[in-house]
Order: structure tokens, then C-alpha cells, then sequence
């Protein structure tokens, strides 16, 4: 039995959630700004004629951006969030060995289908997520992730291809021409370079060359690419839940502060999603990490930059007991008279929750106490929205918060802002 793996990718996802809502938007040119309004993440095709790159800063760009009447908008990742599960969902029902890869990036494990229809059978999902969800995506098959990539690349430049094109690992040599190196899944930019001085130009090139020097040079994983270009599988579809190794919740302020009063708010807010998190996928920490810095661009200001770490008697996820270990870790390393850019925190030494192991002499009336207040905080704040009930170090209202003047509404997850049917 040929393998077959698909992947779906969906179309400049941002711009298309934001146009799921604003179908007046649909060949407008619109685009998506990183977090503070900082660069451009997300660009319709209309933005990418416009000559406007990938990553670039925003203010760099806002001559065009006016000019040609672009739409700009905020990132709003709990819209894109919900929607990426909305089409995750559908494309389960497909497959039960779905591997979620990012927010608009799946791996399908479709083995065993009819080769011949497999483009066919492909394009029903294509259109039924764009019926149902009303986000463009695009499908690639192969015998390989790495192949499966390029085949999707190639399926949503080629519009005859209505969204899904597959390509026989014994027939790839024409597409792999037209992927340059630094554009093949698990290259990047970084390998170019040296590549290129190898010869090593397009997927063709990479695909025909000398394995034993690959491995030697550049390691096993380059390896891996080389027999996937030539349609030897080695990267698996993972559908197993991999516990997280690190949860990270970072921000830029929307404005620099210098209380600490504000940077408890921002590191307390940090923690409530966070912890949060820990126990939606039932793992705690064991290792507590927060962090500040100062403006590193403005070489004026005074710099400073500090982090400390707690390692707590035994592993948690309670946001209470998380925001005080905080708030204590903040205390050691503030410093007044200084202008904060960003701070964050880290939990790390993640166990399952089933893992846990008490300790000796460990007042379980304490650690328990507060797991049926845990229990509606994640309920109150999944039924009436994320800030609905918190803790009160994080303030009532945060100075830190980041700039997002161009925000669209939560269309999907909050009451208030529900979409208007005039
Ligand atoms: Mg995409």
C-alpha cells in the first residue's frame, strides 16, 4: 500500500479569518499587524502585489498602506484560535491520524486511499471547510510530509488546481525545481548559504545529492530531508499529545512602565493564562521562571534586564499559588527609576498531573484547598470571556497592555461582540 500524507494549509490565514467576518473585504487588499502594531504577519495576495513583504515593520510601509487604501488590522489570536479549531475539527472527521502542526497547518494520514481520486476526494474538503468555515485552504499529497509541503505550496499558487494537487514521489522532479533551498520544509535560511556553496540551489539539487556528506555535514535531520525528497518517508504523522516542555507567556507594553505595581499586573495576567493552560492539558510545574527588561532599542535609557527562578516544593497548577511565587520572584529583582519594555514568565519542569508525587510533610489541605476554585475560574472565564473573573493583582485596568488600535471584534468568543444582522 502506496503511504499517502496530506497536508492542508490554510491561505494567508489571518487576512482570510478576518475577511470570514468582513466579506466586504473579500479583493481588497488587507493585512495583519504582530502584537504592539509592530510589522506586517499576515498579507492578502492584493498586499503582496503591492510589493509589501513579509515581516516588515509597519510605519516602514504606511506611505503604501495609505496610498492604496489597505486594510489593516490588529492581530486577534482568539479569533484565529477559534476558527483554526473549528477547520481542525472537520478535517479530524477525515482522518483519526491528524497531526495538528500549527494554527492553519494539519498532517493527514489518508493511506490506503484511491490514488486516482485522492485530488478529487481532497478538493470535497477544500470546499466543504471553505463552505462551512469560509477560510481558504490548500491541500498537498504525497508519499511524504517534506513532498506534501511542496505539493501544497504548489496547489495554492496554481489556481487550476482548486486547492489540492498531489504529486507521485516518482514524478516530483519538476516541482522540486521550482523550490528554491531556504523553501523546503526543515532548510530554511539558515542552511542556504552553505548549500548554495555546495551547489545546492532547489529542491532537485538537494534531492540528488550525496547522502553521506549531507549526514556528515549537516547532521541527521538534513538527512532525513534528502530521503524525503526522494520519497522515502521518515517523518512521522504524531497524533499522540506531547506534554509541553515549556510554557512561555510573554508581551511588549503598549507603553513602558516603571511601578511595580504594573509590571505585578502584567506577570499576574501572565500567569492566569498560563496556569490556565496547565490545566486544560492536566500537567503542572515544577519550575516557576519571570523576567524583566528594559527597552533593549532606545541605547538612551538606562538598560537592565533580570530573571529568577523558583523551584517550588511541589509541582502545581494553582493561579493562586503561582501569581504569589510570582509576585515574591518580582520583588528580587525590581529595581526602580527605570522604563520597562517587557516582561514574561516561564514555567518549566512540566509533569503530568497523574505524576504528581507529594512530599513528606507536604499540608495537603493547602494544595487541595483551592482545586474546586480553580475548577469555576476555568469555567467563568471559558463561559464570559478570558478576563471575566481573575485575580486581583492583575488590576482592574492594566497599564501594560499591549497597542492593538485595530483590532476586530471576538466574534467567536464573546457575547458582546457578536456580529450584527441589519
Ligand atoms: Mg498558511
Amino acid at each position: 500500500m502506496k503511504k499517502l500524507i496530506a497536508l492542508s494549509d490554510c491561505n494567508n490565514f489571518f487576512v482570510s479569518c478576518e475577511r470570514v467576518f468582513r466579506p466586504d473585504l473579500e479583493n481588497k487588499p488587507v493585512m495583519v499587524l504582530s502584537s504592539n502594531d509592530g510589522c506586517v504577519i499576515s498579507r492578502s495576495n492584493e498586499v503582496k502585489d503591492l510589493g509589501i513583504g513579509m515581516g516588515v515593520p509597519f510605519y516602514k510601509v504606511q506611505n503604501i498602506v495609505e496610498k492604496n487604501k489597505v486594510n489593516v488590522f490588529s492581530t486577534n489570536f482568539a479569533l484565529y484560535g477559534n476558527i483554526s479549531n473549528r477547520i481542525m475539527h472537520i478535517l479530524n472527521e477525515y482522518t483519526p491520524n491528524l497531526e495538528v502542526y500549527s494554527i492553519d497547518e494539519s498532517f493527514l494520514d489518508l493511506s490506503g486511499m484511491d490514488i486516482e481520486k485522492i485530488e478529487k476526494y481532497t478538493r470535497e474538503i477544500v470546499k466543504r471547510i471553505k463552505h462551512e468555515v469560509g477560510v481558504p485552504v490548500s491541500i498537498g499529497i504525497s508519499q511524504t510530509k517534506t513532498l506534501a509541503k511542496i505539493a501544497s505550496k504548489y496547489a495554492k499558487k496554481n489556481l487550476n488546481c482548486l486547492g489540492s494537487k498531489y504529486i507521485d514521489s516518482s514524478a516530483s522532479d519538476e516541482y522540486l525545481k521550482l523550490i528554491e533551498v531556504k523553501d523546503i520544509w526543515g532548510v530554511g535560511w539558515a542552511l542556504e548559504k552553505s548549500l548554495n556553496k555546495e551547489g545546492i540551489f532547489n529542491a532537485l539539487e538537494l534531492k540528488g545529492s550525496d547522502i553521506g556528506i549531507i549526514r556528515k555535514k549537516y547532521g541527521v535531520s538534513l538527512q532525513k530531508t534528502v530521503l524525503e525528497l526522494n520519497g522515502q518517508s521518515c517523518i512521522n504523522i504524531s497524533n499522540v499529545f506531547q506534554p509541553k516542555k515549556n510554557i512561555i507567556r510573554s508581551r511588549s507594553f503598549g507603553q513602558k512602565i516603571s511601578k511595580i505595581i504594573d509590571l505585578q499586573n502584567a506577570l499576574s495576567t501572565f500567569i492566569s493564562q498560563g496556569a490556565a493552560d496547565l490545566r486544560k492539558h492536566h500537567i503542572q510545574t515544577n519550575t516557576l521562571s519571570v523576567f524583566i527588561r528594559t527597552d533593549k532599542h532606545r541605547e538612551s535609557d538606562q538598560q537592565y534586564r533580570n530573571f529568577f527562578t523558583v523551584t517550588l516544593p511541589h509541582a502545581s497548577n494553582d493561579t493562586i499559588l503561582l501569581t504569589k511565587t510570582a509576585v515574591e520572584a518580582l520583588n528580587n529583582i525590581f529595581k526602580p527609576n527605570l522604563l520597562y519594555k517587557k516582561a514574561g514568565i516561564m514555567f518549566s519542569n512540566i509533569v503530568p498531573e497523574s505524576d504528581t508525587q507529594f512530599v513528606l510533610g507536604q499540608d495537603l489541605t493547602k494544595t487541595e484547598k483551592n482545586k474546586p476554585l480553580m475548577k469555576v475560574l476555568d469555567h467563568l472565564n471559558m463561559k464570559y470571556g478570558e478576563f471575566a473573573l481573575h485575580i486581583a493583582s492583575e488590576g482592574e485596568k492594566p497599564k501594560w497592555t499591549s497597542r492593538s488600535r485595530l483590532k476586530s471584534p471576538n466574534y467567536l468568543s464573546s457575547w458582546d461582540e457578536l456580529p450584527i444582522v441589519k
